[in-house]
């Protein structure tokens, strides 16, 4: 029996669904469950052969988040001791009981398009988008899917694929991201892995505009990478990660014998809350939407956060019967309510730290070192309260810890 929302032309696969969610990353499944949960037949379309074959991120994100979107334990490795070197300095920070934490993303990002699908949303796996146009009632996507062309119908697409946003590019909404960050990564065995504590690593040997780091992944595994910002640096994050790897430089030597198991490169957008990410029929959220945090290159939880929401809000809007851009503006306005500030104020942080000598940074370092961990956490998950800020800025004992709240506190306080 042929289903009804499915009809065969020639080679060409018809299928209709409320909404259709292109990406199967932590934004799409995300938004794929919570639409399915509120009852619309969704489809997620994934140009990958499985989910998270290829990984393009680092996979750390915070304790409370993972207790947030109830991740599993084996998910991921809890850490408690964060490390920043610069060339002649180092400070640690701790905290007592594990406040960060390293993702296996492929568990991670698995489990999270399972509850998609337990929730009634169909994976079409091997299904890779190539082209979207406007239709009388929403939008066609059109795919190539396991050797034969498929067209897929909805009434609200959600564009989750990510970097490319391939949903939006094509219907000439939105152009390639100019300032993005590059990073590419080993995930390794190592003789020495201190399994509760992570390392970020600054200056110019490190990167010319970004950072390196060592984040471990469990008791023998780490990821070692590096992160360059685009435009301001031309140099190649895989060549730099080779070359610290090989003179085995700042923190690295302490891991001993190292075995690469896999190679990680990706990219992420890093100009801010600049997009548009509603127009009638359509959602942007994720990398897509631009919903990362500039200072540490981060997404992961606001691809969750705002990926549910975006789910929820393409639901409520086809059981209104409107998915005009006026019927779908909530969302917006609560994800940019969420963050615009946070993200501003890190944005000003993250220009400060492009323009840093290897000296200065060194004294970036000492000021860094003042903070307590919670200071330290707020300032590094870009949880900017304005109140607080405000408050550090005025009077935490540390004169160059008050100067830079102030940076954060100003550019808050603009939006
Ligand atoms: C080097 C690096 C390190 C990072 N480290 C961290 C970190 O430590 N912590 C953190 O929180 N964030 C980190 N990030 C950012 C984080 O990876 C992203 O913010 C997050 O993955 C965004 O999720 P997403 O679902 O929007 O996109 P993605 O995870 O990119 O998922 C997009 C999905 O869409 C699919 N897709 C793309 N095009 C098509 C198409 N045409 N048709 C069908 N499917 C398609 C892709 O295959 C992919 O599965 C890092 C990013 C980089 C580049």
């Amino acid at each position: 029996m042929i289903d009804s929302n499915i009809s065969e032309i020639g080679s060409f696969v018809l299928t209709k669904f409320d909404i259709v969610v292109v990406g199967a990353g932590p934004a799409g499944s995300s938004a794929a469950e919570y639409a399915a949960k509120a009852g619309m037949r969704v489809a997620i379309l994934e140009k990958e052969e499985s989910v998270s074959q290829t990984v393009r991120t680092s996979g750390v994100t915070w304790i409370d988040s993972i207790e947030e979107f109830g991740i599993p334990s084996e998910c991921y490795n809890p850490v408690r001791n964060y490390v920043f070197c610069s060339p002649n300095s180092e400070v640690t920070i701790s905290s007592r009981d594990p406040r960060a934490a390293v993702l296996d993303v492929r568990k991670t990002y698995r489990w999270l398009a399972e509850k998609a699908q337990k929730a009634g949303a169909e994976l079409h796996a091997n299904t890779a988008v190539s082209d979207a146009t406007r239709t009388r009632d929403g939008i066609s996507l059109k795919a190539a899917s396991a050797g034969s062309d498929t067209t897929f119908d909805a009434k609200i697409v959600i564009d989750a694929s990510g970097f490319s946003s391939i949903v939006a590019r094509s219907l000439g909404l939105v152009s390639q991201w100019k300032r993005f960050g590059a990073g590419a990564e080993y995930e390794a065995e190592a003789e020495n892995v201190e399994a509760d504590t992570w390392y970020l690593m600054v200056g110019q040997k490190y990167s010319p505009a970004g950072y390196a780091w060592i984040f471990p992944v469990g008791q023998t595994t780490v990821r070692i990478g590096v992160g360059v910002g685009k435009p301001e640096s031309a140099a190649d994050p895989t060549e730099i990660l080779r070359q610290l790897i090989d003179r085995k430089q700042g923190p690295i030597a302490k891991l001993g014998k190292i075995a690469v198991k896999e190679f990680h490169y990706g990219l992420i957008p890093n100009e801010g809350l600049s997009r548009k990410t509603v127009y009638d029929g359509l959602i942007l959220v994720g990398d897509s939407a631009g919903q990362a945090n500039p200072l540490v290159l981060e997404g992961i939880r606001y691809a969750i956060r705002f990926g549910r929401i975006a789910g929820k809000t393409a639901a409520e809007a086809i059981s209104k019967n409107d998915t005009s851009e006026k019927a779908l503006i909530s969302y917006e306005q609560m994800w940019k309510k969420a963050i615009l500030s946070k993200i501003s104020s890190a944005s000003r942080v993250q220009s400060r730290w492009l323009g840093l000598s290897d000296s200065e940074w060194d004294r970036e370092l000492e000021i860094i070192g003042e903070l307590d961990i919670d200071e330290f956490l707020d300032f590094i998950k870009a949880e900017f309260g304005l109140a607080s800020m405000a408050r550090l800025a005025m009077h935490h004992p540390k004169l160059a810890v008050r100067q830079l709240f102030s940076i954060v506190r100003d550019a808050a306080k603009r939006n």
